[in-house]
């Protein structure tokens, strides 16, 4: 991996503001785009709309739509591995990074204060026992029941969430999905779905970090976050509210941009990289 040369002179003022005092920090799929996970709402994306939690629990039918594309969508998702961005934010260890991606991929490089807001997509939870179990084992108890089935649908597109674009209705409809080892339960992602509430105590536990950058003098740092979802963006208005100086750095537009300081429309990898080294704090070579 290699450093920035430096900052753009416009970036200047931004970095002068992050260069010193603590940091929470708001993470989006913008983040994980140069691990290969795109980001469904970056600039050039078509609209998507992800299953809702009501659809989902409606029945076998939604159930088997929701896993089969999942299915495909893990198989290349688990692959994929953290970036510079990730590991200059290792190095930056802000006081909380608050993640609205399911990815997992701030964990595996290492971050050491996480909150992952809509859950973590290598678990599942089932809806009858709430039992927690490991993604990986019901991969391959999923690929068993359905052989071949990753292989007729190799050529599939995969979005943040997992979720991939794939309408072939009769193979859906013959899609075998395992259920819950415990109780014979309907098994579901350990992620929030739209239309499922974020857990307050998570909520509760970003609000506090948050509330606390404004008696340290801190800032809050927005990632690759469109904040188009009011789950990450009410800690924006949050801070915002509080006096605390907002920093955006994102590829397009955000519904945060009014309530910013700085509003950067640059690369997470490289700024934060740069932000690492203006710190002191050089991530380790990836
Ligand atoms: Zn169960």
């Amino acid at each position: 991996m290699t450093y920035a040369a430096g900052p753009a002179p416009a970036l200047g003022p931004a970095l002068d503001l992050l260069a010193s005092g603590p940091l929470v920090v708001l993470t989006g799929a913008g983040l994980s785009t140069d691990s290969g996970i795109p980001d469904y709402r970056g600039p050039g994306r078509p609209p998507r709309t992800p299953m809702l939690y009501g659809e989902f629990v409606s029945g076998l039918a939604a159930q088997q739509r929701y896993w089969a594309r999942s299915h495909l969508g893990w198989g290349r998702m688990r692959h994929a591995e953290p970036n510079a961005g990730h590991a200059a934010l290792v190095a930056l260890d802000p006081d909380l990074l608050v993640t609205q991606n399911v990815d997992g991929l701030h964990e595996r490089a290492g971050q050491r204060s996480v909150v992952a807001l809509h859950g973590r997509i290598a678990e599942v939870v089932c809806l009858d026992c709430r039992a927690v179990s490991s993604r990986a084992v019901l991969h391959d108890r999923m690929t068993e029941a359905n052989p071949g089935f990753a292989e007729r649908h190799a050529a599939v597109t995969v979005n943040p969430d997992g979720d991939v674009e794939m309408d072939d209705v009769e193979a859906i409809a013959g899609f075998v999905v395992p259920a819950c080892e415990e109780c014979g339960g309907v098994l579901k992602p350990h992620v929030v779905f739209f239309g499922e509430n974020v857990p307050a105590d998570r909520v509760e536990r970003c609000y506090a970090a948050v509330d606390g950058l404004a008696a340290t003098g801190g800032t809050l740092l927005v990632a690759g976050s469109s904040l188009t979802v009011m789950s990450g963006f009410r800690f924006v208005r949050r801070a915002a509210k509080a006096g605390t100086p907002v920093v955006v750095v994102n590829r397009g537009a955000t519904r945060g941009d009014d309530l910013a300081t700085y509003k950067l429309d640059a690369g997470c990898s490289e700024l934060l990289t740069a932000l690492a080294a203006r710190r002191g704090r050089l991530p380790a070579t990836a």
